[in-house]
């Protein structure tokens, strides 16, 4: 298998995205809202969380949500606007292609191409991503065993990809005191098996957002390689999963907080 460490080209273990090198000393942490929802929102989250410290952002322009009458997401628009905030902020943008017919115009505007939670198990998506050229960030699906989303990465990789990393963003359980369980067990695990960086999405993992740092520094503790949160200036307004966004203010507390749990394992922030 291409994802194993010791396979034939093998990747090194470093994954650069437009100059944020995932797998390296410093952890790379991605902010943003979960939606772009509108340019103000937009730009005003892109320039705190550059404030804050993160090294990319992050927002959907294609929303996969449970229900149809939810908001869907500002669509190519919605690119348009995460190119302005790449543009205004200088950090690398990833958003999420949800459908092959997106890819092109996903690929056009991202620095990195996620494929969302819902979508693991798609592999002729996964497949087209693997081969559209740009990096690739993989979400566990939300029911999907670590060995069913080694094999999902192995589409991408299959597909020409040398640039992906994965992300562990919570499982089903039986527990719904939080929206899913952080399975951090599955960073240090996949982390033996496979060459790639992985990240954890702590947002996702737990639904609150007054859980959220914890488990950051918890996904930290135990090897990822970086971390990915949902961040609004105003979550009370947010269209989609304000419980669990950061103010940008509490986003900087954490970074501070972040700090020393990543130099007790020899990362930095
Ligand atoms: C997201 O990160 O925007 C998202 C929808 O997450 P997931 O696919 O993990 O549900
Ligand atoms: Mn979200």
């Amino acid at each position: 298998m291409r994802f194993e460490k010791n396979s034939v080209g093998a990747g090194t273990g470093l994954v650069n995205v437009s100059g944020v090198v995932f797998g390296d000393t410093k952890l790379a942490l991605i902010a943003g809202p979960c939606t772009v929802e509108s340019r103000e929102q937009m730009l005003e989250t892109a320039c705190a969380v550059k404030e804050a410290g993160a090294c990319m952002l992050r927002g959907g322009a294609f929303k996969p949500r449970s229900s149809p009458y939810s908001f869907q997401g500002l669509s190519e628009k919605g690119l348009e606007l995460l190119a302005e905030a790449r543009q205004r902020t200088g950090l690398p943008v990833v958003t999420e292609a949800l459908e092959t017919a997106h890819l092109a115009a996903v690929a056009q505007v991202a620095d990195m191409v996620q494929i969302g939670s819902r979508n693991m198990h798609n592999s002729v998506l996964l497949h087209a991503a693997g081969a559209c050229g740009k990096p690739v960030l993989l979400k566990r699906g939300m029911c999907a065993t670590i060995q069913e989303f080694l094999l999902a990465a192995e589409y991408i990789l299959e597909a020409g990809c040398t640039r992906l990393v994965l992300c562990e963003r919570g499982i089903r359980t039986f527990e719904t005191a939080t929206r899913f369980t952080m399975d951090l067990s599955a960073i240090p695990l996949i982390k033996q098996r496979a060459w790639m960086p992985v990240i954890a999405d702590p947002s996702h993992g737990t639904g609150s957002a007054a859980l959220v740092p914890a488990m950051a520094r918890a996904a930290v503790a135990c090897g990822a390689d970086g971390i990915m949160l949902e961040v609004h200036c105003h979550p009370e307004k947010a269209l989609c999963d304000g419980d669990q966004s950061l103010t940008p203010e509490r986003l900087f507390q954490m970074v501070a907080e972040l700090r020393a749990v990543a130099e007790a394992v020899g990362r930095t922030v």
